[in-house]
């Protein structure tokens, strides 16, 4: 076997990362005559061929409806399915699979909490803590609940480095708090949240905490019931999964207590005009036919993942964070924002005199595929007084060439706009 320079692992026992990027039939292609540089993986990450033909393979010859059939196909569409939840379930530590419920992703995650135990849990006086990088997922159902009930949303600030001003959570946590949510991981800045801590101290508290982990599960290792987290919402389709699938863990005890969100098939145990009652959990929480593909898919991308190892993934990730910050620092004109101590593979930037959108297109014009806006995070753009930036995402499948070739991008823009 042949040991990939570019990866700093050595270990002839493990994949190249040269071999693990060939598994990724989207990188291997031209935009605009120049081939693909993806760096857009905190928006959407691609998918392996295993995930791809997984998929495949259900679609052709297992598919059917779950849970209610007799039939062989029902059967191993359930199992299939289940077998998926517990795969999940496992890739994030969770203590069991009944605590994983499926939902088309983690906004919906957010917003089944926000109607469910929200409705439940919340009232007027109380107050619901979020933190100032949050993606509006996690800001604006809270809103829309503090609208309906009278409560109030509080804001735990970062600072300039995009940090978490931790020293402030004491005071921001009082009596009327009955909500924390808190990312894990900034989309846009890339910093990485001690959630622990947070989760600690407002536990001391008798506070639950929500963490939106959309943009952890790709990059390090997950462990809800270590972290103690109450509720953990993710994506599939950011960890080489599809679209239309993730997952809300939360503790069995809360999901219990909690009253259904959607109402229909498969939620209930037995239903007259009088009345209904509902399932055991997770089902309570699946009205309707749920996303039994793309939760196969997800399944598959966990398995995926897990064979490489979240270690070795973070250590690659965190060479490429590094080698492309340096290269985008040597570049006069360049800013580069979030600047914690810890962070994921996120680069934020912005280039003097040009607009972030202007910068995103020309990228795409040399095949560097970057995101370019406020990323669903405008009170964080509002903090930092700018309107948007550009943002190199990488995953473990980038290379430094795609570092190289983000970095002669770049130039290019300057060159364009005479900067
Ligand atoms: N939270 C974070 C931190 C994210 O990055 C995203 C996606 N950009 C979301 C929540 C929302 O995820 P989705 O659109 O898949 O529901």
């Amino acid at each position: 076997m042949t040991v990939d320079t570019e990866s700093r692992v050595g270990n002839a026992a493990q994949r190249s990362w040269k071999a693990i990027r060939a598994d990724f039939p989207a990188l291997d292609q031209e935009v605009g005559g120049s081939p693909l540089s993806y760096l857009d993986n905190a928006a959407s990450s691609q998918s392996p061929q295993s995930v791809i033909d997984r998929m495949t393979a259900y679609q052709s010859g297992e598919h059917s409806n779950v849970h209610r059939g007799v039939h062989t196909l029902s059967r191993r569409a359930t199992d299939a399915f289940e077998a998926a939840r517990e795969k999940v379930a496992e890739f994030i530590g969770a203590p069991d699979p009944d605590c994983c419920v499926w939902t088309r992703g983690a906004t919906e995650a957010i917003n089944l909490v926000r109607y469910a135990w929200g409705r439940a849990n919340i009232e007027a006086g109380d107050e619901i803590l979020v933190t100032e990088m949050e993606h509006h997922s996690n800001i604006v159902p809270w809103q829309m609940l503090c609208e309906e009930t009278g409560a109030q949303l509080r804001v735990l600030p970062m600072t300039d480095r995009g940090e978490l001003k931790l020293d402030q959570l004491d005071g921001l946590l009082t009596d009327r708090t009955k909500l924390v949510g808190a990312v894990h991981v900034s989309n846009a800045l890339g910093t990485i949240n001690p959630v622990e801590t947070i989760i600690e101290k407002a536990h001391d508290r008798g506070v639950p905490v929500l963490i939106d982990g959309c943009q952890a599960t790709p990059h390090m290792d997950v462990d809800v019931e270590e972290m103690d987290a109450d509720f953990y919402v993710f994506s599939g389709h950011k960890m080489n999964g599809p679209t239309g699938i993730g997952m809300l863990y939360a503790r069995r005890d809360i999901l219990e207590e909690m009253p259904p969100f959607h109402g229909g098939g498969e939620m209930i145990r037995s239903v007259t005009f009088e009345e209904s009652t509902w399932a055991d959990v997770p089902q309570k929480f699946e009205a309707g036919t749920p996303a039994i593909l793309p939760a196969i898919g997800l399944g598959e991308a966990a398995s995926y993942l897990t064979d490489i190892g979240m270690e070795r993934i973070a250590r690659r990730e965190a060479d490429l964070l590094e080698y492309a910050t340096g290269k985008l620092e040597a570049i006069e004109g360049v800013r580069i924002f979030g600047r914690a101590d810890r962070k994921a593979s996120v680069l934020s930037f912005d280039v003097d005199g040009v607009h972030p959108h202007d910068i995103g297109t020309i990228l795409d014009d040399e095949g560097v595929a970057i995101r370019a806006g406020h990323h669903c995070t405008q009170p964080v753009m509002d903090r930092l007084g700018i309107p948007a930036t550009a943002r190199a995402s990488f995953a473990y499948y980038n290379t430094r060439v795609d570092a190289d070739r983000l970095a002669d991008a770049v130039e290019t823009v300057k060159e364009i706009f005479g900067r």
